[in-house]
Order: C-alpha cells, then structure tokens, then sequence
C-alpha cells in the first residue's frame, strides 16, 4: 500500500463563452473540477483540493479559473469570465 496517495477526479461542470486570449475566440470554454483528495495508508489525510479546470473548445488551451467562479458555474447560476479571472493551467 502506498504511504502517501494522492487520488484527483475529473468532474465536468459546464460550459461557458470566453474569448479565449490564445485563439482569439469567441470559444466555448468547457470548465471541469479538478478534486484532489491526499490518503496516508489508505486513510483520507486532508481536505481535499479543488481546482476548476477550463478548456478552449476552438484551440484546447487550459486556464484555471477561481474557485468563486467555478461554484457559480456548478450552481447554473449565470457567469462572466474576465480575462483577469483566467491563468494558464500549469
Ligand atoms: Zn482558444
């Protein structure tokens, strides 16, 4: 077994329209929640981290979005991107 073990799942949440600064869009930008979730010996260790996850339907770049935004999108409650909501997806 391993000591540290660090499981991510991939969720889809929604779309959203974004001009995407990479192709120029207007882009369906297709956002997914990243959740992480660290065991030690098989045991759940921390809270597990969440991340939103956005990819460009026209050029496939990937940005991060804050996690305010992310929750809204989840919610179905109407969201706007900015350009200053989005960082690239290191
Ligand atoms: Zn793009």
């Amino acid at each position: 077994m391993a000591i540290l073990d660090v499981k991510s799942r991939l969720e889809y949440v929604g779309d959203c329209c974004y001009p995407c600064p990479n192709c120029g869009g207007p882009a369906a930008l297709a956002v997914y929640r990243l959740d992480s979730r660290p065991k030690v010996l098989g045991l759940p260790a921390a809270r597990l981290r969440r991340r939103y996850l956005g990819i460009c339907s026209g050029c496939g770049a990937r940005y991060s979005l804050p996690e305010d935004k992310g929750r809204a999108m989840e919610k179905g409650g109407p969201v706007t991107l900015f350009i200053s909501d989005i960082s690239p997806w290191e």
